[in-house]
Parts: structure tokens; C-alpha cells; sequence
């Protein structure tokens, strides 16, 4: 098949809708209309009969049961219901908050507001392999700690934290534990129960869903996690989230996430020989490239890397038939350098010169060799401009100081 451009290397910032996901949310568009909460006739019977077969099929997924799925809009809620429903309901045990500095807007800003509203936040910093370890969060455990809320996978670098090391350590002390899982999720196995986790945010479009659609895990018993909703309102989702059900998204996100489970070990293995291709090609045909994050613990399709001597920006121009990212998809607007990378000890430049590739279920192998052809094609070029690179060729390399391991 020929190549068709733009190539989409961007599955991290949102993920193509799958056509049998499309399929079956078709009916839920047109004539399957009915509101899930109408319990009086046929049309409300049918919605809610859809949105409990979507609820089995995310539980299913996950390793939960479906009583304890609640429907949001996405990951951006689910963390916000997660976050401040635990605050708000378990203020009077205590007032202290466990996360770290890297992860999504979506749990630092909820955790940012709190602190203003009196709550203390302790905020965990990775080393350079961009992991937090569960030693790291038994450290800042305090008595009057309700909640820890630590992502399963990052967006930026993909590494993949001791979840379910923290999880078996928040059990130990009595404590909830939050993850934001929105890339982990339909990406590698994930069992609530094996991993300890209270809450868990996932999102559709993550996972060849769609858009706007997505769900909050709260565990049921062992213990029974309870939360002050956000809305107010019907008390739709046992009164954790009212709102009428967004029956065909919900229906498109059980679609997404049976596929995700039944095709996952080959998914996995696919996208894996995938991204390899890719890193090991850039490894071998450029000189000076950093892979960010830790090389095993992370998501099989995502990377990123540093090509120092090259700016970012540049290097998109460079290959502007593929899409990338600089940075995170979030801050790309602006020209701060990533806060993800910064945490890591990447300094400012380097943090510029450094790119984001998620390839993805409909990532072909031929659109990956075209995208290294040009990358290396695009860097070498770049950096015959570059009186920087060539004092690094000569052995003066201002770049490398930043980069000693520690
Ligand atoms: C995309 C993303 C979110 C936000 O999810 P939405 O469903 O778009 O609101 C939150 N956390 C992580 C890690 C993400 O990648």
C-alpha cells in the first residue's frame, strides 16, 4: 500500500477511533436514542442495558467489578472527581497528599488548587530514568496522609512507575491510592485487585475510542472507597457523577476496551518491533541521541528522544509530513521547555532538542522507515548547520556535562 501523508506518530496526545468501535457506537447515534435513565420504557431498557454491557467490558479490561465503574467525560474529570472527591470526604482523617512533579496537568492541578485550599502536597521528583519507586513515596508517608495519586504510565516518556509496588505500600498504611492509568490502560496487562489500586482514571480516546468519554474505578470493598461528587445533580453513577450518560461514547469506550484486552499480547509485541525499529535505527545511523526515560519499564510504543544540537522545532519543519510532538502535546503552544523532561535533570536546551514518537494500532512498519529516513535525514542536515555539533565531533561537548548519570 502506498504511503499516505500526514503519518500520525502521535498516539500518546489522542488515539484514532478503531471502525468496529465506530460500528458499534452507530446504532446509539440514530435510532438506539434512549435515555439510559429512563427506567419506564423500552428506549431508556435498551440504553441502559448498552451502557452495562460497556460497563462489564471496561471491568472486564481492568480486573474490576462493573458495579465499580463510574462513566465521566475523561481523564481530565476522572482526576479531578478522584482527587478532590477523596480530599473533600476524608478531610477530617487528614490533610496530606502524595504525587509527584510529573505528572499530568489534570492530577497537579486539582493537587495545586488543594494546597491553596490548606491541604499540604508532598511532590515526588523520578531521577534521570524518570521512574517513582514505592521507597520513594514510603519515605513521605505521614499519619495524617489520605491520599496518594500517582500515575501508572507517563504521557511524555512512557516509563511505567512501581504502581503496584505503591499500591501493596498504600494497603499497608491505610491509605487511598489514586493512579491516573489514561495511557496505561488497554496498553499492558492492568489488575486493580493484584495492584492495590483504590481509584483508577482512564479515558476513551487513549484507546482508539472516542473522545469525551471515559471512567473513574472506585473500589467497592477492601476498602470501600467513598467520594464527595463534583456535581450536583440527578445522582446518576451512585450519586458519584450526575449527569445523563453519554450512552454511545460509553458504548464505544466498552468497544475500545474489549479489543484492547483481546488483542493486547499482539499489540504489544507489534508495537514494540515497531517502536524498535525506530530507536534502534536512530541509535545506529546518528551520533549524540538520548533515549529519555527508563529503556525497559516503559509503554511498548512510545519514545523519546534527544537529538541534541538540533532544535525541536526545527526538526518537526525537518519532517513535517509526520506528526510529533515537542514536548508535551499540552505545553507545545508554548515554548517552555517540557516540565516532564526538566524533572528528570534534562536541562533547557536538551529539553528542546528532544521529540515524542508514539506509533499506534494503525501505524504501518513502512510509515516508521520513512519516518527514520527523514528523521536521520533531517538531524544531519540540521546539524551540518550547527558550529555546536561540530566542536562536540572535535571532543568540546557543552551538552554531555548535563548528561552524567546520577
Ligand atoms: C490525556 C491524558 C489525560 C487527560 O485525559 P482526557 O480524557 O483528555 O481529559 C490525563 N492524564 C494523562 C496521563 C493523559 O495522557
Amino acid at each position: 500500500m502506498a504511503l499516505q501523508f500526514p503519518i500520525y506518530l502521535d498516539n500518546n496526545a489522542t488515539t484514532p477511533m478503531d471502525p468496529r468501535v465506530l460500528e458499534a457506537m452507530l446504532p446509539y447515534l440514530t435510532n438506539k436514542f434512549g435515555n439510559a435513565a429512563s427506567r419506564n420504557h423500552a428506549f431508556g431498557w435498551e440504553a441502559e442495558e448498552a451502557v452495562d454491557k460497556a460497563r462489564e467490558q471496561v471491568a472486564a479490561l481492568i480486573g474490576a467489578n462493573e458495579k465499580e465503574i463510574v462513566w465521566t467525560s475523561g481523564s481530565t474529570e476522572s482526576n479531578n472527581l478522584a482527587i478532590k472527591g477523596v480530599a473533600d470526604m476524608y478531610k477530617d482523617k487528614g490533610k496530606h497528599i502524595i504525587t509527584a512533579v510529573h505528572e499530568h496537568k489534570a492530577v497537579l492541578d486539582p493537587c495545586k488548587r488543594l494546597q491553596k485550599e490548606g491541604y499540604e502536597v508532598t511532590w515526588l521528583e523520578p531521577g534521570r530514568d524518570g521512574i517513582i519507586y514505592a521507597e520513594q513515596v514510603r519515605k513521605a508517608i505521614r499519619p495524617d496522609t489520605i491520599l496518594v495519586t500517582i500515575m501508572w504510565a507517563n504521557n511524555e516518556i512512557g516509563t511505567v512507575n512501581e504502581v503496584p509496588e505503591i499500591g501493596a505500600l498504600c494497603k499497608e498504611h491505610d491509605i487511598i491510592f489514586h493512579t491516573d492509568a489514561t495511557q496505561y490502560v488497554g496498553k499492558l496487562p492492568c489488575d486493580v485487585e493484584a495492584a492495590g489500586i483504590d481509584l483508577l482514571s482512564a479515558s476513551g480516546h487513549k484507546m482508539y475510542g472516542p473522545k469525551g468519554v471515559g471512567f473513574l474505578y472506585v473500589r467497592r470493598r477492601k476498602p470501600r472507597v467513598r467520594l464527595t461528587p463534583i456535581f450536583d445533580g440527578g445522582g446518576h453513577e451512585r450519586g458519584m457523577r450526575s449527569g445523563t450518560l453519554n450512552v454511545p461514547g460509553i458504548v464505544g469506550m466498552g468497544a475500545a476496551a474489549e479489543i484492547a484486552r483481546l488483542e493486547m499480547p499482539a499489540e504489544i509485541a507489534r508495537l514494540t518491533a515497531l517502536r524498535n525499529i525506530l530507536e534502534e535505527g536512530v541509535l545506529e545511523q546518528l551520533d549524540h541521541v538520548h533515549i529519555n526515560g527508563h529503556r525497559e519499564r516503559r509503554l511498548p510504543h512510545t519514545s523519546n528522544i534527544s537529538f541534541p544540537y538540533v532544535e525541536g522545532e526545527s526538526l518537526m519543519m525537518a519532517i513535517k509530513e509526520v506528526a510529533v510532538s515537542s514536548g508535551s502535546a499540552c505545553t507545545s503552544a508554548s515554548l517552555e521547555p517540557s516540565y516532564v523532561l526538566k524533572s528528570l535533570g534534562v536541562g533547557d536546551d536538551l529539553a528542546h532538542s528532544s521529540l515524542r514518537f508514539g506509533v499506534g494500532r494503525f501505524t504501518t512498519e513502512e510509515e516508521v522507515r520513512y519516518t527514520l529516513a527523514a528523521l536521520v535525514k533531517g538531524v544531519k542536515r540540521l546539524r551540518e548547520m550547527s558550529p555546536l555539533y561540530e566542536l562536540a565531533l572535535e571532543g568540546i561537548d557543552p551538552n554531555t556535562v548535563e548528561w552524567g548519570h546520577h
